[in-house]
């Protein structure tokens, strides 16, 4: 059961009819959102949110709009650099990038800089002892550091931007000061090409990943600098509970539904609202149907998931009608587990979901 995440051998035959019967149903299931995956995900009351795709490789773009997606929400870009011994070139990543821009033809493209060094490590870094790689020199802290790499792909983003919706995305941001020294970066890529008349968008939207408890805190001092936040789940949880997403040891302690990590999404969509602007969440919660209810009521403008999610979430959204899903986040915040906050998604939305409790397993 790969929605449990359970093997069983030998099994009863009971067992088999009933696993059978909850197969049959999955699948029927999800071939009625695919169906559906291509309308609009538009709430009961009548607001449409945005479903886009994560991709990591450009090739991924043909399921995303196969799948309905609205656009890229998340474009991990590290790929390009891994498994090699020098650095892309501009010119390399310029044409990754517009293939990925051509091909979604003017719907949105999330491009991250490169987030490198926690669980993907570049070749150069190989040699490097860092005890804790994941709270090193990753991401937009290698990028700082080494601003060359950085431009050189800031400048391929600005002049795919050209072609199509571009927002550039930087991961990781856990002070001000990153996000500051980030802008005077791009700004500088945009006067160089201006410069030297090569053909660029300087416009483009730019927003910060919110996956840092530091920067979810100081949140509305971000949002006066960006144009949007993402809210990056999978390393959020991470490191707000101290537990190391890949720890097959630990894993059972990650928790999305934590009250600490739902107060910090509070915090972060709170503080996007108040200086007006949109909070988008990428991580692998948003991909999760069970968890729609939450993020609406929280008040998210746009999820972004795998491309299999994406018309199970679309799905999820028509179930949902924002006022009552207000109240009901009033409710969860009242609760002080995440087994609590689990119950209280199925007892309110489990059979609207179409997602019963979870089957219990004979062990
Ligand atoms: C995240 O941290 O939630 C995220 C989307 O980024 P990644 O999984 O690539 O770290
Ligand atoms: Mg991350």
């Amino acid at each position: 059961d790969g929605t449990a995440g359970v093997v069983v051998v030998n099994l009863s035959e009971q067992t088999l009819v009933e696993a059978e019967e909850r197969r049959a149903e999955y699948e029927a299931r999800r071939a009625r959102y695919a169906r559906q995956g291509h309308l609009p995900a538009e709430t009961k009351d009548g607001r449409r949110l945005p479903v886009m795709g994560n991709i990591e490789l450009p090739e991924e773009v043909v399921s995303v709009l196969a799948m309905g997606g609205d656009g890229i929400g998340l474009y991990r870009t590290e790929f390009q650099y891994l498994a090699r011994a020098d650095f892309p070139s501009e010119a390399e990543l310029f044409e990754k990038y517009k293939d990925v821009v051509d091909v979604m033809a003017g719907k949105p493209v999330t491009i991250r800089t490169l987030d490198i060094n926690g669980d993907k490590a570049l070749a150069d870094m190989a040699e490097q002892d860092e005890a804790n790689p994941v709270l090193g020199l990753r991401a937009i802290r290698y990028c700082l550091h080494k601003p060359d790499v950085f431009k050189t792909q800031l400048r391929a983003i600005l002049r795919a931007a050209y072609y199509g919706e571009v927002r550039i995305l930087l991961p990781m941001i856990s002070c001000l000061d990153e996000v500051l020294k980030s802008k005077q970066l791009i700004a500088e890529a945009a006067q160089c090409l201006e410069k030297e008349g090569v053909v660029h968008d300087s416009k483009v939207q730019i927003g910060v990943m919110i996956e840092v408890p530091s920067a979810a805190l100081i949140a509305d001092t971000l949002a006066k600098e960006v144009d949007f936040f993402s809210i990056g789940t999978n390393d959020l949880i991470q490191y707000t509970m101290a537990i190391d997403r890949g720890n097959q040891h630990v894993a059972d302690l990650y928790k999305p539904l934590h009250p600490a990590v739902i107060r910090l999404i509070k915090e972060v969509a709170d503080a996007a609202r108040h200086n007006k602007i949109p909070v988008f969440m990428c991580g692998e919660m948003a991909g999760e149907p069970l968890y729609v209810p939450i993020l609406l009521g929280l008040g998210l403008d746009e999820l972004s998931a795998n491309s299999q999610s994406i018309p199970m979430v679309k799905n999820a959204i028509r179930a949902i009608q924002i006022d009552e899903a207000r109240r009901f986040v009033e409710e969860v915040l009242t609760k002080t587990t995440s087994q609590q906050i689990e119950q209280l998604i199925h007892s309110t939305y489990g059979d609207v979901l179409n997602n019963n409790k979870p089957h219990r397993w004979e062990r």
